[in-house]
């Protein structure tokens, strides 16, 4: 048995933006179920004050700040595992996103936040924080954490560090002068400011620290640990990253089956199994009902849910749109909110073909799920894609993946021409709006063909992405961390 500390800055359902929500959520829940004493950190943000009770205040600690951080204990929905909630109200006490404001914007503070959270993260997990509990492992995710493994190497003893990198696109840089501040306010330790530790071309970086100091690093499916270690997919970082190569793994995400299964998912209209995929039709046209498009069984119906910014491929899908829904007979919905250009450009489509197409702009777990019961196909054609839920839940669900060959979608969906025997999808690599229009034309054709389509369908339906495998793979790096820290 193992005491593990997960730190991160968001956990479904509680506070949300992404797949690392689900991760930070799910993979805790499973290493629990498998015997393991775990416990996770979250900053305190409002939302979870006024959704998570109850709570209990089991710590204060002085941090030098006008007024003392207090620990607030709670346990997670669900699994049951205890989560310690770092309570600054300053910092995290506030409305709009963990990340960022209600218009969007970055907060303007979120150095200082994440550098906050970290430190008194790093003060649980030397058991400093009198909760005690000494953990033997931290897993730290994403760059909001990752001054905790550059805090932690300068303690003997300390526990060993895993830091999981769920997207190295968002990498936490800032500027010297901000490296300055904190330092002032909060007493970040100077020997951060170097190359050989958070220094970063001149500037500050937080994903730097997790990548230089943690014992061993993890992403979320083998090829995308192979791809950061090159410079299209490495933001400056492939160096480092290929220098550690031996210290990196690539683990898939799990999906989250209590939550993700179409015979028991409680937002669903009909529930449907491998045995009775008729039933998922129903669905269909609860959500074509929805969207006030026509009702058509026999319409071909695609699927979108995400962030609406560059990485998800939206601008390949908005160049084939009106080309795509001119010549077919087909169904588009549309699920996501982002960058503003992408949200109205699918909206005004939307407007265009109001018979065929229909855009909802915002975050609605409710929706996701409808759509992914609902769909015939999943369209993700992501320039880079970490891991990848969608696909994921859309396989679970018998809506075929349409996805680009990157990353955890490269892993994850066979496509119908290499392998007919497993196949579960459709794949492109050319990064093209005409790559993307001919793979849905390739499915489309496929979907006329009932028995090969039904075939294609329950592959995917049969294929086993949940916690369990991975899970073990979490285990195995955690042992390979307390090698090198017990060493
Ligand atoms: P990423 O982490 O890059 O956003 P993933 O596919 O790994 O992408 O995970 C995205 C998760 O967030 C999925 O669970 C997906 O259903 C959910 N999601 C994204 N956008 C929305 C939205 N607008 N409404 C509901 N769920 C969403």
């Amino acid at each position: 048995m193992k005491k593990i500390l997960f730190i991160a800055s968001e956990a479904a359902p509680l506070v949300k933006t992404g797949g690392l929500g689900d991760v930070v959520s799910s993979l805790p829940s499973t290493l629990k179920k498998l015997g393991h004493d775990v416990r996770l950190v979250l900053p305190a943000y409002r939302i979870i004050l006024a959704d998570l009770q109850p709570l209990t205040m089991v710590a204060t600690i002085d941090m030098g700040l006008e007024y003392s951080i207090r620990i607030l204990q709670g346990t997670m929905p669900d699994s049951s595992v205890p989560v310690w909630l770092i309570d600054s109200p300053t910092h995290f006490d506030r409305d709009g996103g963990p990340y960022i404001d209600i218009n969007g914007d970055d907060w303007p503070d979120n150095a200082e936040r994440f550098a906050l959270f970290s430190l008194v993260a790093e003060r649980i997990a030397l058991n400093q924080a009198k909760l005690n509990w000494q953990p033997d492992i931290v897993n730290c995710n994403d760059w909001q954490t990752g001054l905790v493994p550059a805090l932690l190497v300068a303690h003997t003893p300390r526990p060993a560090t895993v830091f999981t990198i769920h997207n190295l696109a968002y990498q936490g840089i800032y500027s010297h002068d901000t490296f300055k501040f904190l330092q002032q306010r909060l007493q970040l330790p100077e020997r951060l400011w170097s190359v050989e530790s958070m220094e970063f071309h001149g500037m500050f970086s937080f994903m730097k620290g997790g990548l230089i100091h943690a014992d061993i690093l993890n992403t979320v499916s083998p090829t995308y640990a192979e791809e950061i270690c090159t410079t299209e997919f490495g933001y400056g970082l492939d160096g480092l990253l290929t220098h550690r190569r031996e210290q990196l793994f690539g683990i898939l995400n799990g999906a989250d089956y209590t939550t993700w299964n179409p015979a028991t998912d409680p937002y669903l209209h009909s529930n449907f199994d491998i045995d009775s995929i008729e039933k998922k039709s129903a669905n269909k046209k609860v959500l074509q009902n929805y969207f006030k498009l026509p009702i058509r069984a026999d319409i071909p119906m695609l699927g979108m849910v995400g962030r609406l910014v560059e990485q998800k491929g939206c601008d390949l899908v908005l160049a084939i749109l009106d080309e795509l829904l001119n010549k077919h007979d087909i169904q588009f919905v549309v699920l996501g909110s982002g960058e503003k250009k992408f949200e109205s450009a699918f909206s005004q489509v939307a407007k265009n073909f109001s018979e065929k197409m229909a855009v909802q702009i915002g975050f609605s777990e409710d929706l996701a799920h409808h759509i992914e019961g609902g769909c015939d196909m999943f369209i993700m054609p992501s320039r880079f894609e970490p891991c990848g839920l969608n696909q994921l839940y859309s396989l679970r669900y018998g809506t075929v993946p349409i996805v680009r060959q990157t990353g955890g979608l490269a892993d994850t969906v066979i496509d119908d021409n290499v392998d007919p025997a497993q196949a579960n999808g459709f794949s492109f690599y050319d990064q093209t709006p005409v790559a993307l229009l001919n793979t849905i034309e390739r499915a489309l054709l496929v979907f006329k063909d009932k028995t090969r389509w039904t075939t294609l369908v329950q592959q995917g339906m049969n294929a086993d992405y949940s916690w369990n495998h991975s899970a073990q793979q979490y285990l195995d790096i955690y042992n390979k961390a307390l090698g090198i820290v017990n060493k």
